[in-house]
């Protein structure tokens, strides 16, 4: 998550004088890179995933399924092997490792990206086997690497890590975890330390309790020590920031201590980009609610399935003005959202881009802006970051102040690197090889490698085909928004309907050139793409339709893709694996019984197993043992001792 800088960083009172400073060159650094990149052009869509682990110890004498805080140790055996493949000239780099937020995760990367053919896609599952067989090495035995969206009993009463440590810490002064969590990199304590003190209190994120059968109405949660005066700032969580009926979190390391499922695809040009970048955005609420896989906080079933809006708050370092509590004094703005959210505004310079569909009122930073007006930044990109330079920079290390312009984007990665948003548009790092890019990061991680190279393959057609058929997905912004908010909604995947445009094929622009020859636009004008019955151009779809289509209405993702395959030079071989993967994604968007069945969401297969778990009591309660059996279980899932049919994964069709 971000760039990881050696050094010192500086304590928020000190770094203060300096927030100006890193802003002023942050944006002289991203001058001096566009000035050299803006007309670079690259190999196209290459790309990598991002899989993001946690490492679990299995206590079986206590039934007891807990993170392990021995991550640093296995981190420098997989970064000790990293080097020692970089360094041999006869080896290729498998996999590459990035310590992350907290001490129990991990994040794989393939090491060297995949290529542009379609057969270089069925290198993706390989390689996360790979990744997780890696990890494997360095594990002890009750101990086990997972791809688990949240840890269900992180911040619970009793015992959840591995050595156990009792809740509190300088850092977070969280109620319910202790500070060695966090990861013991530096920047991880500075961020959490920062974001609190910025905000001016600890981070108050409360999620609705899934009412079950026997759940006390309203829910006071009984584990929170209500009464408790352990840190000034709990008395805010006394007066008010624990809502009812609601599971109330405190610290970073509930929202960052989540794992994702990300995927960055380097495009030719800076103009493919932009493009990918606001296409992709539109998507990234309908795949958020398709791989939700958060059912569970603090040790209650949650009537949410994802983690997006847990993350938001946990980093949400708005102060009591910039959120609109009071009035404008000390800041400059009224923020909207947190600096974890979903985009507030498209960016490409295509004319199918109506002014109106940029329908939020964007807050930014007039005096970058026009500095980078007046600088030759067009009126988009230029809105853009200026919107993101609204935020401060978070961790400012004193060795790394003073940087040469020409050569550095310290500054600028300081400031880019802490918005995590649900699309991110990166350009090319100052001296390398490599070229603009869009990073698609809404997605949650999934059980099995099977799943996880699913949704990554999938999304990694879909540039294709957006780029190849010039698609068009674009709604007004706010409704992407209005999106993201369903998306959290339980069982969203099947049970509620997304805004999204009708046709997505209308105003084509002239389709990408280079690498995708052999398609013509003309290939799909057959297709009967809208449903032309109304003016609007976008209404209310379920996500079965969009991803699978409807008989004659609306042709849907997956059938254009499978169209795009059957025009493509692709052999038997790659093209049956590619169908087992978007067979995947079409059945877990799907709600009615295609031959084998529609499959469920992580989050509704993990809710389930609960609600049918012998020890539950049908009062949202999360308990040890339920936790220990759902770990057991995807511990035989993930080295497949255990089949199961929602992970499709071993299972012919
Ligand atoms: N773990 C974070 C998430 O679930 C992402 C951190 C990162 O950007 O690497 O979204
Ligand atoms: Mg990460």
């Amino acid at each position: 998550m971000g760039l990881l800088s050696l050094g010192t960083p500086l304590p928020w009172d000190k770094s203060q004088q300096y927030t100006e400073l890193i802003r002023h060159h942050g944006i002289e650094q991203f001058l001096a890179l566009y000035n050299k990149m803006k007309d670079k052009k690259t190999e196209c869509l290459l790309f990598g995933d991002e899989v993001e682990y946690m490492v679990i110890f299995m206590d079986h004498n206590n039934k007891n399924a807990k993170l392990s805080l021995r991550v640093s140790e296995i981190f420098s055996e997989l970064a000790k092997e990293e080097a020692e493949a970089e360094n041999d000239p006869k080896k290729t780099v498998q996999s590459g490792w990035r310590p992350e937020y907290a001490r129990y995760m991990l994040e794989g990367t393939p090491g060297t990206p995949f290529g542009n053919r379609l057969v270089d896609l069925t290198r993706v599952e390989s390689s996360m086997k790979l990744r997780r067989q890696t990890v494997m090495k360095y594990l002890r035995a009750n101990e086990t690497v997972v791809t688990v969206t949240s840890f269900p009993r992180l911040g619970c009463l009793g015992e959840f890590l591995e050595p156990h440590f009792e809740p509190g810490g300088p850092v977070a002064k969280s109620l319910f975890v202790p500070d060695e969590v966090i990861n013991p990199h530096p920047r991880f304590p500075t961020l959490t330390a920062n974001i609190r003190t910025r905000r001016g209190s600890k981070v108050a994120i409360n999620m609705p309790i899934f009412h079950d059968i026997k759940t006390p109405k309203p829910f006071i949660d009984p584990t929170i020590p209500w009464n408790r005066d352990k840190f000034p700032e709990d008395r805010e969580a006394a007066s008010g920031a624990a809502l009812p009926d609601h599971i109330y979190m405190d610290a970073m390391s509930f929202g960052m201590g989540s794992c994702c499922l990300q995927i960055t695809f380097q495009t030719r040009t800076i103009g493919d980009a932009r493009r990918l970048y606001d296409q992709l955005a539109t998507l990234t609420p309908i795949m958020l609610a398709l791989t939700a896989a958060a059912p569970i906080w603090r040790g209650y079933l949650s009537d949410t399935d994802c983690r997006w809006d847990v993350i938001a708050s946990s980093v949400d370092d708005r102060t009591k003005e910039e959120r609109g509590l009071e009035p404008l004094k000390n800041n400059k703005f009224v923020i909207n959202k947190s600096r974890y959210d979903s985009i507030d505004t498209y960016i490409s310079t295509d004319a199918r881009l109506k002014p109106e569909y940029n329908d939020l009122p964007l807050v930014y930073d007039e005096s970058i802006y026009k500095k980078l007006i007046d600088n030759g930044i067009d009126d988009l990109l230029a809105r853009h970051l200026a919107h993101l330079f609204i935020r401060d920079p978070l961790v400012i290390y004193d060795e790394l102040l003073h940087q040469d312009n020409e050569t550095s984007t310290d500054h600028f990665e300081n400031i880019q690197s802490t918005n995590w948003q649900t699309v991110r548009f990166k350009p090319p790092p100052p001296n390398s090889n490599i070229g603009w890019r869009v990073e698609f990061r809404s997605m949650e991680v999934q059980i099995t490698d099977f799943e996880n190279a699913a949704f990554a393959i999938f999304i990694a057609l879909l540039t294709r085909i957006i780029l190849v058929y010039g698609l068009n997905f674009y709604i007004p912004i706010s409704k992407v928004d209005q999106n993201m908010g369903i998306a959290h909604k339980r069982g969203a995947a099947l049970n509620e309907e997304f805004w999204f445009r009708k046709s997505i094929y209308d105003d084509p622009v002239p389709p990408a050139g280079g690498c995708h020859k052999g398609h013509h636009v003309s290939e799909i004008n057959g297709a009967n793409l809208t449903n032309g019955s109304t003016n609007a151009k976008w209404e209310k779809m379920t996500i079965d339709r969009i991803i699978n289509g409807d008989d004659g209405h609306f042709i849907g993702l997956i059938p254009l893709i499978k169209r795009y395959l059957d025009t493509s030079d692709i052999d038997h071989d790659t093209r049956r694996q590619l169908d087992r993967y978007l067979d995947l994604v079409s059945k877990r968007a799907s709600d009615t019984s295609i031959p084998t069945g529609n499959l469920p969401t992580t989050a509704t297969w993990i809710r389930e197993f609960v609600r049918s778990h012998p020890k539950y009591n049908y009062d949202s309660v999360v308990s040890q043992e339920i936790n220990y059996d759902l770990f057991k279980t995807i511990e035989k899932i993930q080295t497949g001792q255990t089949k199961v049919p929602a992970f499709l994964d071993g299972f012919e069709i």
